[in-house]
């Protein structure tokens, strides 16, 4: 059996933690939406990822590829919470439907990271949003964490905003923006729905596309850009 590892997964025994070492463009981890309506404690408790079906292969719509399920794999959180898993041997990639209130590869859920970012958008500094979502971890590290989600999240509201101007014209992508312009006080889960053609092309943890490019580029990129011409050897 072919193990496949993501971040939020949990790795089998034996298995080292974290995601395989292959090309980022690799079919390494391919998810689709699995639309349930539940909340995380209703998946958990009715077992949803027993009826999870995958109606067709994301690579083969038309079928005839051999399509079958392959168990299930935990998350780390929320606790007890499986995803449904399905394996094309044509494309000899598997594929996991998501529920609608889980981040895609971040931990946890979509309401949670939205507290969290929401809370960053609203407070004055970062640091002050810091200090009090986490309190007991040293600012350093929380600075981290919280750069990391917001950016994620805010590149995947701006990509939204693109996709959907008739619903969210006008909106600077924070969630303190977009929960005005939709009148909702949670709306990651919505835009899961609303945005639901576009998710394979957004960045996670709302999107299953890849992760956005850093605005900073390297160091080695600095260094090319400075020069008028291209390095020796370049050509
Ligand atoms: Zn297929």
């Amino acid at each position: 059996m072919i193990l496949r590892g993501a971040p939020g997964m949990v790795p089998g025994p034996g298995k080292e933690a974290g995601p395989p070492r292959l090309p980022p463009c690799g079919p390494w981890l391919v998810q689709v939406r699995l639309a349930t309506g539940l909340t995380s404690e209703e998946y958990v408790s009715q077992k949803a990822w027993r009826s999870a079906r995958l109606e067709r292969c994301p690579f083969h719509p038309e079928g005839g590829c051999g399509l079958a399920g392959h168990g299930t794999y935990p998350r780390v959180s929320p606790p007890g919470c499986l995803i449904a898993r399905w394996w094309c041997p044509t494309a000899r990639t598997s594929i996991s439907l998501l529920p609608d209130f889980l981040c895609s590869r971040l931990k946890g859920t979509l309401a949670e990271v939205e507290t969290v970012v929401g809370a960053a958008d609203a407070a004055p500094t970062r640091e002050a949003a810091s200090e009090r979502l986490r309190p007991a971890v040293e600012l350093p590290g929380v600075l981290r964490w919280l750069r990391r989600r917001t950016r994620l999240v805010h590149a995947g509201l701006a990509a939204v905003i693109g996709l959907l101007p008739e619903l969210l014209a006008g909106c600077e992508p924070t969630v303190t923006s977009v929960r005005s312009a939709l009148g909702a006080e949670v709306v990651l889960v919505c835009l899961r729905d609303r945005a639901a053609q576009h998710l394979g092309h957004l960045p996670p943890p709302l999107g299953f596309g890849p992760r956005p490019l850093r605005r900073r580029p390297s160091p080695t990129a600095l260094q090319q850009e400075a020069g008028p011409d291209p390095p020796a050897g370049a050509r």
